[in-house]
């Protein structure tokens, strides 16, 4: 017996959708009747459910979703309960009896799934959204990096971290990687982590350190003292943040780099750095970090997209992990992405967007991505070869493993997140299916989730048991202050531009 949440005693809505708010102003201000169709009745009974009281402590039974528990990716239970309680996932099953205090929600018909994780994201770009539209690496590097980058305040890396971390919990990523090298002191490494609290996603807040339109400095920030300082800083690095260190390759003789990279290995601490990377952070990198001992499990090499046979070999061996961020490496020329160089020798893999300045970044689409690259590739060297296409390799399947327990993998968490199953941590999207685009999801759930459901269907999002998003909607205040902060920012940066160079950065010259 299903519990209707609006079988609840009406109380006042916590948050209003937008529908709920538009349904209610119609009725007040008396716009249903002078706009035609909607009638004040039709406003009125159009209202959704009450938003249930989502108090942290209280139980949470969603009910009757389809559940892909990505364990294995392959698996679809339909019409399943899961409960939620004390932040993990308590009980999966049919029909589940509702404890007496539970917050009740009706899944029914919607896809459940695991929270998505994105492995690599430059979260402090985000204000600069679609600055770079047709940019070419070089022009990003210029513009982004140096113009606006080294212009960034203290105040613009919270508000940009929020703003961004904001974004990619609205597109149903639970966990992201906050590759943040554009950080000129601990103060603004400080400030980002700060905002990674307050937005409530599970971050993995990799510190990195600007170098302006140059790739890579020697890191020997690294050993100056603060990094080990705000690491034991539980009000800084705790709870849903952990800490890791974003290192790029300098390139200078005598590998300078390897002194904070063994620091990092002393610590603890996991390293993600840029690798392969075409024409700039090649094979040379990895022999260097295998002449020095420094192929450790913990690091993700990110892009991997132009190594040798053999670099592949020594990653693998080494037991480290990819990233691949597919619509960057399409758009920039990074390499393609070696979706087929890792698979083939077991490396675990997780998904990435790098940034909004120039694709689309979100995990959705990036799994969307990577099939379509792995998928192009596979067809067009048949095409080559003049032989018959056969089935494809990659199936949708083990991408959507990739963008969810995949990342997990690759943070070295998926003991605690990356599946639905009992004793996880409650990191969870619900998936709407209620648009024509979704129609028929059932047929093949997992189909259905990567290939046809955008942001706009990521209907509720729960991290660590918490709501975060329900009905469409952000929880609280989270949405109008990422967009007020990201704005503040973004808005008092380019005031110091004049106004021939910022719109040069929109359309740089073509040599
Ligand atoms: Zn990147």
């Amino acid at each position: 017996m299903h519990n209707q949440p609006h079988a609840r005693p009406a109380t006042p809505p916590r948050a209003l959708t937008r529908r709920g708010f538009l349904g209610a102003a119609g009725v007040a201000l008396g716009l249903g009747a002078a706009g035609g169709y909607v009638t004040g009745r039709a406003a009125a009974t159009d209202r959704p459910p009450a938003t249930p009281d989502f108090a942290p402590d209280r139980p949470l039974l969603l009910q009757g979703a389809t559940v892909l528990t990505l364990a294995p990716a392959t698996q679809a239970l339909p019409d399943h309960d899961v409960l939620v309680q004390g932040g993990k996932i308590a009980a999966l099953g049919p029909g589940l009896a509702a404890p007496a205090d539970a917050a009740v929600v009706d899944a029914r018909g919607k896809i459940l799934m695991p929270g998505m994780v994105d492995t690599h994201r430059h979260v402090w770009q985000t204000p600069f959204r679609g600055f770079g539209a047709n940019w070419s690496f070089a022009d990003y590097l210029q513009y982004m990096r140096e113009q606006f980058g080294l212009r960034f305040t203290t105040e613009d890396f919270y508000n940009a971290t929020f703003m961004g971390l904001v974004d990619a919990l609205d597109a149903g990523v639970t966990s992201t990687v906050d590759w943040s090298h554009g950080l000129r002191s601990t103060a603004d490494a400080e400030a980002a982590l700060q905002a990674a609290h307050d937005s409530g996603g599970r971050v993995r807040f990799a510190w990195g350190r600007a170098a302006g339109a140059e790739i890579a400095v020697v890191p020997d920030w690294v050993l100056e003292g603060d990094v080990a300082r705000v690491v034991r800083d539980p009000s800084l690095v705790g709870g849903l943040v952990s800490l890791q260190l974003a290192l790029d390759w300098s390139g200078r003789p005598g590998f300078p780099d390897a002194a904070a990279w063994r620091w990092a290995r002393e610590q603890g601490l996991p390293v993600t750095t840029h690798a392969g990377l075409y024409g700039a952070i090649e094979d040379e990198f990895i022999t260097q970090l295998q002449q020095n001992d420094l192929l450790l499990p913990s690091t993700t090499y990110v892009h991997a997209g132009t190594l040798r046979p053999e670099s592949y070999d020594l990653i693998a061996a080494s037991g480290g992990a990819v990233s691949i961020a597919p619509e960057s490496e399409f758009n920039f020329g990074q390499g393609y992405p070696p979706t087929a160089d890792v698979a083939a020798r077991g490396i675990r893999v997780g998904l990435s967007t790098d940034t909004v300045t120039y694709q689309s970044a979100d995990v959705l689409s990036a799994m969307r991505a990577v099939l379509n690259g792995d998928r192009a590739e596979q067809n067009l060297e048949a095409q080559n070869a003049r032989a018959a296409i056969s089935p494809p390799r990659l199936s949708v399947d083990t991408v959507l493993e990739w963008g969810t327990l995949g990342g997990a993998r690759v943070l070295g968490s998926d003991a605690e997140i990356g599946t639905i199953e009992i004793g996880k941590r409650a990191d969870l999207v619900l998936l709407s299916t209620e648009s024509p685009a979704m129609a028929n999801a059932d047929n093949y759930p997992q189909g259905a989730a990567v290939l046809h459901a955008t942001r706009d269907e990521v209907d509720a999002v729960l991290v660590d048991g918490r709501v975060i998003k329900y009905a469409g909607e952000l929880t609280g205040d989270l949405a109008a202050r990422a967009r007020r902060l990201g704005t503040t920012t973004r808005d008092r940066i380019i005031a110091q531009l004049d106004p021939a160079a910022l719109e040069q950065t929109r359309h740089p010259a073509r040599s």
